[in-house]
């Protein structure tokens, strides 16, 4: 991978289009000095992730598109650096492995397994400032460009945050490698945690699907099943591509091919805010080999979606192109089929995605930005029912998730109420599943898949 000397110069030429188009979502750096100063650092520093990753996980897309897999995406709506620690990330990946063992055995399908990680560090806003008590700050645009604290200090945009962002991300995926590599994925560990879940009086309606999980693992055992293959799995990395001057200097020239990727995760997507055509995003994005994603919104048209199509994947590349639908759960039944109908008519290839948690979000009388279990779930049933109908392929979810008790969506087993969000919200930006949720939703999830 390389990204110097004449390379650069070749880089500059395939991907620098970008700088004449509209950038949204930027930040405002003060320091232009500090700014060009950690470009350079990024610059000079190793990739996150290897062509030959990114690849292998193009072709997994690729079978998810064909009905013959299933992506599992989730983590943070915004990952934050003080939560970047062992047990945190342990958390994580724990509760997205729990709930891929539920989902093969839903779907039999492989699950791929994708976490909203190692890189979730920059989000886009609706508005630039905040305002609190008179005050007027800086929005909070990620731990890569900000901090939370509301003081001028912490608000300033600081260029040095986005080396900080790179840091984290290797530590993170460092973390991430070291337990799906080193036994922590093992079918059968992975089995107990998940029959300590059913085990909860108020989840026993999984129970019944738990133990015929339990049943099918005994059956590979006594037909001989090796299970030393089991306790390794591939886990990819993803966030959304949404700053240039960090995605810009981790693009890289990989010298074996002569491709060129964008080395700060295998899979990056373009958000419901950024997807403009025109825009500097859909340019940039159209110029790299990762598999890409493009939220969409429920004011998307089936001409949209063709035009991004055309743009981003204008081969029809398998496994290039993911479409994440997030249109809440009262619209996904009617704006869903006409985009995928008119897609189909265009030839496109796409991977069908659901993300049930940016179209339902509510905010609660006590002040919170929610989302209620119920309206998650609905959105999920009415996407499977949407493919159902058409004949397509329900490609996966796209979830907010962590793997602690935090309580900051309503509902699920454990009745969260509006109440109960005072104790523990956490969540820095969206509301995100708390390991419980996570699971009874990977649970219902498996039904449908089953159902298909
Ligand atoms: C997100 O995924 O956190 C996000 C901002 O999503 P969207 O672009 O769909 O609004
Ligand atoms: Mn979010």
């Amino acid at each position: 991978m390389s990204n110097s000397g004449s390379t650069s110069n070749e880089l500059s030429k395939a991907l620098d289009n970008h700088l004449n188009l509209v950038a949204a979502q930027q930040p405002n750096w003060p320091d232009q000095t500090a700014l060009t100063h950690a470009r350079e650092t990024l610059a000079g520093l190793p990739p996150i992730v290897m062509a030959a990753e990114i690849e292998t996980l193009k072709l997994r897309l690729a079978s998810a598109s064909q009905g013959k897999a299933f992506l599992l995406q989730g983590g943070d709506c915004a990952e934050t650096f003080a939560d970047a620690t062992e047990e945190r990330i342990r958390a994580r990946v724990k509760t997205l492995l729990q709930m891929a063992v539920v989902l093969t055995y839903g779907a039999s399908m492989p699950i791929i397994k994708m976490g909203r990680m190692a890189g979730q560090f920059a989000k886009p806003r609706t508005s630039d400032t905040e305002t609190r008590d008179g005050l007027t700050l800086p929005a909070y645009r990620g731990d890569a460009v900000n901090g939370y604290d509301f003081n001028l200090e912490s608000r300033t945009p600081d260029a040095n945050r986005l080396v900080q962002a790179y840091n984290t991300s290797v530590a993170s995926l460092n973390e991430i490698r070291t337990l799906t590599l080193g036994g922590y994925a093992d079918l059968r560990l992975v089995q107990e945690w998940n029959q300590g879940f059913v085990k909860n009086p108020s989840n026993a309606r999984y129970e019944l699907m738990a133990k015929d999980i339990d049943k099918a693992i005994r059956f590979m055992a006594a037909c001989g099943a090796d299970f030393s293959e089991l306790t390794t799995t591939e886990f990819y990395t993803s966030h959304e591509g949404l700053l240039f001057d960090y995605e810009r200097p981790l693009t890289r020239i990989d010298e074996a091919t002569g491709s060129i990727y964008d080395t700060s995760g295998h899979f990056i997507w373009i958000g419901e805010r950024t997807r403009q055509i025109d825009g500097a995003h859909v340019d940039f994005f159209s110029r790299v080999k990762n598999p890409i994603g493009v939220k969409l919104g429920p004011d998307t048209k089936a001409a949209n979606v063709v035009a991004l199509a055309e743009k981003l994947d204008p081969n029809r590349e398998p496994g290039r192109l993911t479409f994440i639908s997030r249109m809440g759960a009262s619209k996904i039944r009617d704006v869903l089929p006409q985009i995928i109908e008119g897609a189909k008519k265009a030839g496109i290839t796409a991977l069908w995605v659901t993300d049930p948690m940016h179209g339902n979000g509510i905010t609660t009388k006590n002040g919170y930005k929610s989302r209620q279990f119920d309206d998650v779930m609905n959105e999920v049933q009415g996407f499977f029912e949407v493919h159902r109908e058409l004949g397509t392929h329900p490609g996966g979810v796209h979830v907010e998730l962590t793997g602690d008790d935090v309580t900051e969506c309503l509902g699920g087993s454990e009745q969260i109420d509006e109440k109960t969000l005072e104790s523990r919200y956490e969540s820095l930006c969206d509301p995100r599943l708390n390991h419980t949720q996570s699971l009874e939703l990977a649970f219902l999830v498996a039904e449908e898949l089953a159902a298909r």
